[in-house]
């Protein structure tokens, strides 16, 4: 059978190895298995949000509040948003989608930082749509403004702080960015802030934190992508957002098919917000654990980059290889994610907890002998 020709160039995405495809493959028992390769939450779900889920179990059969109404409420609260200025995904991954599908076309063009997250690329190449990367894999915005003028894209995408690398742009230099793109283009290209992490770099550090009010109040040309997935330690919820001014909104509503997240993924994600200890708590013992990967790179030579997520990314070279290392930490039972694919010769473990990040040290050791 033939498919749409843009098939052909699409490479299918890699997700972390699924704990069950461990235990199948290598003979371990599922409870001996550390998952530390998709940025999931190592704390779990709050217990809070397990509880809302059982009382509301029984509501399986029924579709979901298709205005979302409950969750879109607590958004504009948190943010401080009108409820025009909010769109509901299954994850931020389908708002990206929709945002690629109200603004592109076959022979656009997209501009993306050398090495960010995968699914730009790959919704844009759905469309027949040309990725344009800077030459640096990390963010830098006078490339981005130069390949900008040069290409004329009709998205621009900022991961802010980016994956897989973990560097983060300052609030003051991207606002600035999006002011010229927004006068550069009358408006026209969509700026797409992808701030997935940005609960984690905006405690780092507050002249990272992205202010989606902000965003709105100041631009038109601008959208906000935020997700249950990290933080909020809902990832096998699938529920994420977008916030713009409203004219972007009501044209991503257009292409949004009804009921595109679950009754249970609706509860969770409500109740989550009245949970936020939990989320407050992930994020410290997140940069608390996370210094115990520097001090290792540190004390051993090893490249890491630093880091405004809940990952660190490794950095390796001579006679260290990527592939090699996280085949070895695969087999005994440790699965974090390889970056070969990216081309560099890197890996990223998501920040686990205490113990889960005891053992990774231990066998990292063992494979960097000091
Ligand atoms: C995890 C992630 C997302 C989206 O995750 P969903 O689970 O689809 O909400 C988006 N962007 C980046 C950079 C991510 O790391």
């Amino acid at each position: 059978m033939r498919f749409n020709e843009e098939l052909a160039s699409i490479a299918t995405y890699q997700a972390g190895k699924p704990i069950e495809e461990v235990v199948r493959n290598f003979g371990l028992r599922e409870q001996d298995i550390i998952k530390l390769a998709s940025n999931e939450n190592p704390y779990g779900t709050s217990a809070r949000v397990v509880q809302a889920i059982k009382d509301n179990a029984h509501k399986a059969h029924l579709y979901p509040d298709d205005s979302m109404r409950a969750l879109i409420e607590r958004l504009c609260a948190h943010y401080h948003i009108k409820d025009t200025e909010c769109i509901i995904g299954a994850g931020s991954d389908q708002v990206i989608e929709l945002c690629m599908h109200a603004k592109t076309h076959k022979g656009s063009k997209i501009l993306i930082a050398g090495v960010t997250f995968a699914m730009y690329e790959i919704y844009a190449k759905h469309i027949g749509v040309e990725v344009i990367k800077t030459p640096s894999q990390t963010h830098d915005l006078a490339q981005f403004y130069e390949l900008f003028i040069q290409h004329r894209p009709d998205v621009v995408f900022l991961c802010v702080p980016n994956n897989p690398l973990g560097e983060c742009l300052g609030r003051d230099e991207v606002y600035e960015f999006i002011d010229h793109i927004g006068n550069e283009s009358d408006g026209e290209t969509l700026v797409v802030l992808d701030g997935a992490y940005q609960e984690f770099a905006a405690y780092k550090d507050l002249s990272k934190r992205i202010c989606p009010h902000d965003l709105v109040s100041r631009f038109s040309h601008v959208i906000y992508l935020g997700t249950f997935s990290k933080a909020y330690g809902l990832g096998g919820m699938r529920v994420g957002y977008g916030i713009a001014q409203a004219s972007i909104i009501q044209a991503l509503y257009k292409l949004r098919a009804p009921f595109n997240i679950t009754t249970l993924s609706l509860v969770a994600a409500c109740e989550v917000f009245d949970d936020m200890e939990f989320v407050e708590r992930t994020i410290e013992s997140n940069f608390v654990q996370m210094r115990r990967y520097e001090e290792f790179a540190e004390s051993r030579g090893i490249g890491y980059i630093p880091s405004y997520t809940n990952f660190i990314t490794f950095v390796l070279s001579n006679p260290y290889d990527s592939s090699v290392i996280c085949d070895t930490l695969l087999r005994e039972g440790i699965i974090i994610r390889n970056l070969a694919s990216y081309g560099i010769n890197a890996f990223r473990i998501t920040i686990g907890t205490q113990e889960q990040n005891d053992r990774v040290l231990c066998a990292l050791g063992e494979i960097f002998s000091s």
